[in-house]
């Protein structure tokens, strides 16, 4: 079967979802977030002094002998099971961007910056900014693409294009863009999963669209609205994916303009995450994004992809 790995039933339809990420990300996909921007800053503030005590069970290597020895039962099932056994007693203690275990810069202190390019999806979100990647293509600027599944129903051909450009690193920004939680807390308004079993699909389903379509395994995860519990966040590190958010918020979920953009941008330090969208191609943000580049490079600065650096 190899990489091939069979679909599992995934509860009920797929739902509406608010924007894409956190910060004052994704005033992606809802115009609930168009209409709130700038909330988040002080949300972002008091997650901050969160405790942070860490789970830190590891079944990848159970994982692995699943997929080694489970015959008839579908390994997935397999997986989800003993995930829904470990976790679903422990609970969580922490909720925000940035959570124990969640990633957010290079660790390095070389010149050099990761762009990601969150493609959230869903009816106001499976944009597709062209502009932005025309301008990276031309510019042999790098970049890492955090795409969620229905982005991929919603762009297929665009999806492999991207998929088979080396210049681009495909992860995973989730299944139904919800931020990821074993107990079903909400980030701006937009209710995250329910249970272990539920996190563990937000990741995986998606996973295996993107290994059945690429041929590549994500690496790491960034869930809508970029909003975690500790233990979900384990869930995704069980699973094979590290959790990767931001230290540059670079277009609030799309709403910035351009020079806001530009200004981010710039602010950047060696070894920086810079979270942007490139799926809202009436944003600001392909125009701040070609207005900096130069700039930055001007600077001493590369653009690198997250898998070129271990993160911090
Ligand atoms: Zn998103």
């Amino acid at each position: 079967m190899g990489w091939i790995k069979k679909g599992i039933v995934l509860g009920g339809a797929l739902l509406f979802l608010g924007g894409c990420a956190g910060g004052v990300e994704p005033a992606g996909s809802s115009t609930e977030e168009h209409q709130q921007p700038n909330h988040s800053e002080a949300e972002k503030d008091t997650n901050k002094g969160k405790n942070n005590e860490a789970h830190q069970p590891d079944l990848s290597k159970e994982r692995e002998q699943d997929k080694g020895t489970s015959q008839g039962d579908d390994e997935d099932t397999v997986t989800e099971r003993a995930l829904v056994q470990k976790y679903s007693s422990i609970q969580p203690r922490q909720w925000g961007e940035n959570v124990t275990g969640v990633k957010t810069a290079l660790n390095t202190q070389e010149k050099v910056i990761a762009l990601t390019l969150d493609a959230c999806g869903g009816p106001n979100g499976s944009g597709y900014d062209q502009l932005l990647i025309q301008f990276l293509q031309q510019q042999k600027i790098p970049a890492t693409l955090f795409v969620n599944s229905r982005w991929i129903d919603a762009n297929k051909e665009a999806f492999l294009a991207l998929s088979r450009d080396p210049l681009f690193e495909i992860e995973n920004h989730g299944t139904e863009h919800k931020p990821l939680s074993v107990k079903g807390q909400s980030a701006y308004g937009v209710k995250g999963t329910e249970s272990v079993a539920e996190a563990v699909r937000e990741v995986m389903t998606n996973e295996n669209k993107i290994l059945e379509l690429t041929g590549k395994k994500p690496k790491y995860f960034r869930s809508g609205t970029a909003y975690y519990d500790e233990v979900a966040v384990q869930i995704a590190s069980d699973l094979g994916e590290t959790a990767v958010n931001y230290n540059v918020l670079g277009d609030a979920g799309a709403t910035f303009t351009s020079e806001q953009v530009k200004s981010a941008l710039l602010a950047a330090q060696p070894g920086s995450i810079a979270l942007l969208h490139m799926n809202q191609p009436k944003s600001g943000t392909a125009q701040g994004i070609i207005q900096a580049v130069p700039l930055l490079i001007e600077q001493g600065f590369r653009f690198v992809k997250l898998e070129d650096h271990s993160l911090k």
